[in-house]
């Protein structure tokens, strides 16, 4: 089912909407599930309370601490992030942990109000995101263009103080991100020292292994400019010499004619190589731009939606590798 989640979501808004709620009973199934395998085993110190707030961070704490910790996660895979509203359900598993991992920069805009509501003076946070060097778009000369849209846009856009949060999606700052997770599990859980330390060490080598994949592939289409229609691959077109133009980003309720128009002057105007839709964006008047301007278009992944398999964040990116290099030809 879940490979075909991209065809599905387009294909029936309704079934788009049973997907979330299955996937919303799933993920209460399982909080339920970790909670009852907590009471049966409270000797064991590794039962522990863990919470991630998304699908990424679900996976990289999931590599960190292995098959022997529960994890929950509080935003089901497949919700919007950027403007996700915290449920009861949310509240009541914050009240249990011991810690919680976000990714921080911005991004989980809902978490400062839940904490406060929660009131639990235990739990450790570990924001993944602290050191690391963060890029304001707005400030790169070449999404001067980018910029002026965004100010018409400015409502429906989402914009971070802190700088671009999409820091998962680039295999190195990924590498930053694992560390800063695995240093707080174990401030948290000082007793499980070395199984974190050998599962963090065996999950950046995977990391590594994929950014050089990412940069030998990519090679050859260096500076390649391609359109997102969510800014979310910016460091990793930066990190591989190419250049994204998110020149529209995904309003709710859908594209505008205007967005069109947008879309259609920045490929005349960029000499744009490809476009990128996300799974789940099916807009026909884009694949006829691309039809029109003679452009591929192909999806790009922000693994904000899929399953939890742990190899899951590894399938996906090199996924987004495979469109990368094949639409930049
Ligand atoms: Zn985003």
């Amino acid at each position: 089912m879940l490979f075909s989640i991209s065809s599905f979501f387009s294909k029936n808004r309704i079934k788009y909407y049973l997907l979330i709620i299955f996937l919303t009973l799933s993920s209460i199934t399982t909080a339920s599930c970790s909670l009852q395998q907590k009471s049966s085993s409270d000797e064991s110190k590794s039962q522990s309370n863990v919470v991630a707030t998304f699908l990424p961070m679900y996976f990289f704490t999931k590599g960190i601490v292995g098959s022997s910790q529960q994890i929950d996660i509080l935003i089901p895979p497949g919700s919007e992030v950027h403007d996700y509203q915290a449920t009861p359900q949310n509240a009541s598993i914050l009240a249990e942990a011991d810690v919680l991992v976000k990714n921080g920069l911005g991004l989980e805009e809902f978490l400062e109000d839940l904490i406060n509501n929660v009131g639990n003076s235990q739990l450790k946070k570990i924001d993944a995101s602290q050191g690391i060097e963060t890029i304001d778009i707005e400030h790169e000369e070449e999404h001067e263009e980018d910029h002026k849209h965004e100010h018409e846009h400015e409502e429906d856009h989402h914009h971070h103080e802190s700088g671009d949060p999409h820091v998962w999606l680039d295999p190195v700052l990924a590498q930053e991100q694992i560390k800063n997770i695995r240093d707080g599990l174990i401030k948290a859980y000082p007793g499980q020292e070395s199984i974190y330390n050998s599962n963090a060490e065996q999950y950046l080598a995977q990391l590594q292994q994929l950014d050089t994949k990412f940069r030998q592939r990519l090679a050859p289409v260096k500076g390649c400019k391609f359109i997102t229609f969510h800014d979310a691959f910016f460091y990793l077109a930066q990190r591989y010499n190419l250049q994204q133009m998110a020149v529209v980003d995904i309003p709710e309720a859908g594209i505008s004619p205007r967005d069109i128009q947008r879309v259609s002057k920045a490929v005349k105007e960029f000499q744009v190589k490809a476009i990128f839709t996300e799974p789940g964006m099916d807009d026909k008047r884009i694949q006829q731009i691309a039809q029109d301007f003679n452009l591929s278009i192909k999806a790009l992944d922000p693994i904000t939606s899929g399953n939890t398999e742990p190899d899951y964040y590894f399938q996906i990116m090199e996924q987004n590798l495979v469109s990368l290099e094949t639409a930049c030809k």
